[in-house]
């Protein structure tokens, strides 16, 4: 066996390994503690609430393991078991010019893994969603979800991989650096067009209309000196039950976007402090911070891409026998994941700090009790677990722990002052 291949396959199932682990000692921790309300939370949080939440964070878990599985048994067949150069031969024999060849080798590659995604995707939304009560997806709002995500992914996936290609062929020794700057002209482009072109292929967004909150939100933005492009209701209620609030675009296509879910449990002052938050992630640059510190891993990786394209064991040990350029891309694609993980619990501690961050914000700006119980009513509505397992939580979760979050938003030292605030 090739040294790589061991190596690729030591990473794979450490990977499977720790991600199972973590997932185990999440629902064991979330179970240990579902008979109990956390003290902060049990003048807000009814026991059957909270049991609702332990219940679902495990059921998600479990069908997170099931996924794990199973995408590492695709990841195998792919690589090893030779499923990328069956799918080569096949695109191949179309008798296609060589970089339109690559362009349906890499996209039908990605085909393949949308449909095997397919079953447990649905499962997810009409089964376990459905049973906790949060779907409300139709059948046909499925599908067609499915088939528009499916023609932009073909749509930009395929100009995306062909610009890509067509850089490898044809911009020498350096090509890795040219497809970076390609790469990041079209993440910037998408990011700025996706609020007004893009979201709106799948959801309605009106501007928010409520004059009371329109007036404390006009007066929000004045105080924190910003300019966005506009605050919109989002009808996140046709899909599921769960409420939340981003912020999108770049520039002067920034937007705030409130789900309608979530706008319904809020009193104004509450949205306003939430807004606040929200406003804080581009007050405080996280936004700027993160595109750059995506823009330094991309470059890393075409880098790493650009020398490991050059080496046969790369494509031999991954079980690729055709050098082309678009199997480098797949094989890369695939099994950089393997590897990359170790990474996670950074940028999710990286998140965490800038999540602290804006609540601090906000409660200079607006009101951090009102953000504070915001929040317990998010999570309330949510059923999300009050109780994670700290090491799960540590590598995972890119928000804070709901209790650490209250602690700091909560005036010091006013333990029975926090239990008014839940109960208010
Ligand atoms: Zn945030």
């Amino acid at each position: 066996m090739h040294t790589f291949t061991i190596i690729f396959l030591t990473a794979f199932g450490l990977h499977l390994a720790v991600q199972i682990w973590l997932a185990t000692r999440q629902m064991k921790h979330v179970r240990a503690h579902r008979n109990s309300v956390p003290a902060e939370f049990s003048s807000v949080i009814t026991s059957t609430d909270h049991a609702k939440a332990a219940d679902y964070t495990v059921a998600k878990q479990r069908l997170g393991v099931l996924e794990l599985v199973f995408d590492g048994a695709i990841l195998l067949w792919l690589t090893l078991g030779g499923g990328i150069a069956g799918i080569g031969v096949v695109t191949a024999s179309l008798g296609l010019t060589p970089l339109w060849t690559g362009v349906a080798h890499v996209l039908g590659v990605i085909a393949v893994l949308s449909l095997l995604a397919l079953p447990l995707g649905a499962y997810r939304t009409f089964v376990m969603e459905q049973r906790f009560g949060f779907n409300r997806t139709t059948v046909g709002v499925f599908v067609a979800d499915l088939l528009k995500a499916w023609l932009l992914g073909a749509l930009l996936g395929g100009v995306m991989v062909a610009a890509v290609l067509w850089v490898m062929r044809s911009a020498g020794l350096y090509w890795w650096l040219v497809a970076w700057a390609v790469w990041m002209g079209f993440t910037l482009l998408v990011t700025w067009a996706w609020p007004r072109l893009i979201a709106p292929l799948f959801n309605k967004f009106s501007p928010l209309e409520n004059p009371a909150l329109r007036e404390r939100i006009d007066a929000l933005l004045e105080r924190c000196g910003f300019h966005a492009s506009g605050v919109f209701v989002m009808d996140g209620s046709r899909r599921s039950a769960h409420g939340n609030a981003y912020f999108t675009g770049l520039g002067r296509e920034k937007r705030i976007v409130f789900f309608d879910t979530l706008l319904a449990g809020l009193t104004p002052v509450q949205v306003e402090s939430v807004l606040a938050h929200e406003l804080a992630h581009f007050k405080l640059k996280h936004v700027p911070k993160r595109l750059i510190g995506g823009a330094a891993m991309s470059l890393a990786g075409f880098a790493l891409l650009g020398w490991l394209s050059q080496r046969d064991w790369f494509y031999s040990a991954l079980g690729a026998n055709s050098h082309t350029d678009a199997s480098a891309l797949l094989l890369f694609i695939l099994v950089v994941p393997a590897f990359a993980w170790v990474l996670s619990p950074l940028l999710a501690a990286w998140s965490r700090r800038h999540e602290f961050e804006a609540d601090a914000f906000a409660a200079q700006h607006s009101d951090g009790c009102e953000l504070a119980h915001a929040l317990v009513s998010m999570y309330k509505d949510n059923a999300s677990t009050l109780t994670p397992d700290p090491l799960y939580s540590a590598f995972h979760d890119s928000h804070p722990p709901p209790s650490a979050r209250i602690e700091r938003l909560l005036p010091a030292g006013a333990a029975t002052s926090r239990a008014a605030v839940a109960a208010a």
